[in-house]
């Protein structure tokens, strides 16, 4: 439930509100527009009586908030939520930010040359993985923290912040020393210790759509996190598992208008996971910013035949280049524009 407050309410009658809906075992989300006040009521509130509320001073109306998600949707906020980076880089303001580099850090000098490439090329925030969740236990795993040093050390050499994947609970206080926006893996989408972990927090996450996910447990997912305390969630499209196998996953492209309708929340698109392949990356980019995504992420490899991981999804820097000149000229043919790059002339 909303509970909308009168225009000129005061504290006290704040106050008077806040205390009676503890009262009763539930939480407030108080926030503070430019002519309203508007409280989202956390909990269970299927025996809570809206009467009750609607009768206190200084409230206007109640509203129930119909979808299960209730702070991740849209009938609770209606303006887009703003994610801004200590950087001051926004995400989610009308401006598309592209997230790139390699799927995992592999060494210090590898990862300040691609974070230096992709900067180049227009990049504005540098991604890795220190803790890799494989399918194998035989492959690459990551290299843990010595891995978040080399990346936090890319960070200081190229100005770019840094996001990276936590897989447990109890490296998110470790992982948030260093990132700059906290990952939650596709597998992960689900794991709900995690999910509150993360809650308590105070940097943005990065939540990805679980690969057997219905967009519906993936709002969820957001709303675990968001009921825990952090509401800077970000949702990332990358793919889902269906019956075809050409492409690693199927791009479920039609998520991210989806999405937008139902939640305030911005939304990225992984072309990368989403195909598995280098070739589809660039076109399903255009198509995703073309679709309304708020920004993009990309692994970027230097030399992706010798990757420790994902080699077949990454793009060279020079092909991550021309791409970005592309995604400009979509972005701009749909009313957006790319962060940084000057706005291109129609025809
Ligand atoms: C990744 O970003 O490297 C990754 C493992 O992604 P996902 O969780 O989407 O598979
Ligand atoms: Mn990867």
């Amino acid at each position: 439930m909303i509970v909308v407050m009168k225009a000129g309410s005061t504290k006290q009658e704040l106050d008077g509100l806040i205390s009676k809906i503890n009262g009763v075992g539930l939480q407030t989300h108080v926030s503070e527009g430019i002519e309203r006040t508007i409280v989202g009521i956390i909990g269970d509130e299927r025996n809570f009586d809206a009467r009750k509320i609607e009768v206190l001073p200084g409230v206007e109306r109640v509203i129930r908030v119909l979808q299960p998600f209730k702070l991740a949707s849209r009938e609770f906020k209606q303006e887009p939520t703003v994610i801004t980076l200590p950087n001051g880089l926004t995400i989610g303001a009308g401006g598309i930010v592209i997230m790139a580099g390699p799927c995992a850090i592999e060494d210090q000098r590898s990862i300040i040359e691609t974070a230096l490439a992709v900067k180049d090329a227009g990049a504005h925030i540098l991604r890795g993985g220190a803790y890799k969740p494989r399918t194998s236990p035989y492959t690459f795993q990551g290299l843990g923290v010595r891995g978040l040093e080399m990346l936090a050390i890319a960070r200081e050499e190229s100005g770019l912040p840094i996001v990276t994947e936590v897989m447990s609970p109890s490296d998110v206080g470790l992982v948030s020393e260093f990132a700059d926006i906290l990952q939650v893996g596709a597998r992960n989408m689900q794991n709900f210790t995690l999910l509150h972990s993360l809650g308590k927090v105070k940097k943005p996450i990065l939540l990805k759509r679980g690969m057997m996910c219905t967009v519906e447990e993936w709002l969820m997912a957001a709303e675990h996190i968001m009921a825990s305390g952090n509401h800077e969630v970000i949702l990332c499209e990358r793919g889902i598992r269906t019956f075809e196998t050409y492409t690693r996953n199927t791009m479920d492209l039609s998520a991210i208008p989806l999405v937008k309708q139902l939640s305030h929340l911005p939304v990225i698109a992984d072309p990368s996971h989403a195909t598995g392949s280098s070739a589809l990356v660039p076109p399903m980019a255009k198509a995703s910013i073309a679709a309304g995504a708020d920004g993009l992420m990309i692994e970027v490899h230097l030399d992706p035949e010798n990757a420790l991981s994902d080699g077949a999804q990454s793009l060279k820097p020079a092909v991550f280049a021309e791409m970005m000149q592309d995604i400009n000229i979509i972005a701009s043919a749909v009313g957006r524009y790319l962060e940084g790059f000057p706005k291109c002339q129609a025809g």
